[in-house]
């Protein structure tokens, strides 16, 4: 393989983290190629008012955020492919990602795959995605204009989609298995201030309403002190119940913690695979926040240009001697 066909970085994945890292990468001339996936921006795709991230003293729509980190991270030379990696092969240098048939050899990578939406699991649920069971708030709300919807979760996802749903709906109901919420108190605070949203607790869905119309209809919730069943009309359903890491792609090659989450040597980025780093909330569950995905992002950066200049010094020794 000739030396030209072998990128000096590939970063997987694109939401703050990896274009972080590819803006660093690209700005230390290592000319990163970003296979961002189908689903680029992650999952500031699916937040909307971002009020937490510094430098933006007014707020920022999620969406707009990371169409402005993926300009900044393009302006210096970044490459990008809209693809989904398919496999990897890390046995040995150069590395190999694959999309498809096609392999891309590198010498080093940046994983970035963040984590994806859990599912109540549900058939019904399953059944009637995209026919009012959405994942999404800011893509779908509009949808659900002067309708009522269903809120499933308790976090602050859940406050937020709620929050965020009543801009278009009529009226929400939030269902949480518990009384207490896990989410932050100025965001519960919010969304009980907020007279549209109704709050059933010590609730879950046992059942989406609605597969013989073809959409949703409503839910079927359950108390699960009592186990009475009862049903709430709605037209939409929006689960936001947390997410799992996306790291289908590195079984028995990187190592993972018991919820899938890939491992890094404290205080770094680096996995157990030399060359490879990680970044971003694939690999942090406890913090999840952009500003937190994007420093690591940058940490991976310079990890990964250290790593490549003591390869090149190894390679100047071999020569050498
Ligand atoms: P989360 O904090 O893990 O909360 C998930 C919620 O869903 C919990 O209340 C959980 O109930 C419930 N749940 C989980 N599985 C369930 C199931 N199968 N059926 C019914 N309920 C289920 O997830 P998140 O709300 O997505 O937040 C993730 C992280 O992102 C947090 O650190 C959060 O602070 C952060 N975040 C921040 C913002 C912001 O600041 N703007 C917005 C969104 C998220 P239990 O409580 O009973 O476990």
């Amino acid at each position: 393989m000739a030396a030209s066909d072998v990128h000096e970085v590939i970063v997987i994945g694109g939401g703050p983290a990896g274009y972080t890292a590819a803006l660093y990468t690209a700005r230390a001339n290592m000319r990163p190629l970003v296979i961002e996936g189908f689903q680029w921006g992650g999952q500031l795709m699916i937040t909307s008012d971002v009020e937490n991230y510094p430098g933006y003293p007014d707020g920022i729509m999620g969406p707009e955020m990371m169409q402005e980190f993926r300009r900044q991270a393009e302006r210096f030379g970044a490459e990008f492919m809209t693809e989904d990696v398919t496999r990897v092969d890390f046995t040995e240098q150069p590395l190999r990602v694959f999309v498809g048939d096609d392999a891309y050899a590198t010498k080093s990578v940046i994983v970035t795959t963040g984590a994806t939406a859990r599912q109540l699991g549900l058939e019904s649920e399953i059944a009637l995605q995209g026919k009012g069971v959405s994942y999404c708030a800011v893509c779908d709300a509009a949808f659900f204009r002067d309708k009522d919807v269903v809120v499933v979760g308790g976090g602050d996802s859940a406050m937020e989609e709620a929050t965020f749903l009543t801009k278009f709906a009529s009226k929400v109901t939030l269902v949480h298995r518990r009384r207490e919420f896990r989410a932050s108190p100025i965001m519960t605070d919010r969304a009980r201030a907020n007279e549209k949203i109704e709050f059933a607790l010590d609730t879950t869905v046992s059942e989406v309403t609605g597969l013989d119309e073809g959409r949703v209809t409503g839910v079927v919730v359950e108390n699960v002190h009592t186990g009475e069943h009862r049903s709430i009309a709605a037209d939409g359903l929006f689960v936001a119940i947390g997410h799992d890491p996306t790291t289908g792609l590195f079984a028995d090659i990187l190592d993972m913690d018991e919820a899938g989450y890939l491992l890094t040597r404290k205080g770094t980025t680096e996995t157990n695979v030399a060359g490879v780093f990680a970044a971003g909330d694939v690999q942090d569950h406890v913090y999840r926040q952009a500003v937190t995905a994007a420093g690591s992002g940058c940490m991976a950066a310079l990890d990964a240009e250290r790593y490549l200049t003591s390869l090149e010094s190894d390679e100047s020794g071999e020569s050498a001697s």
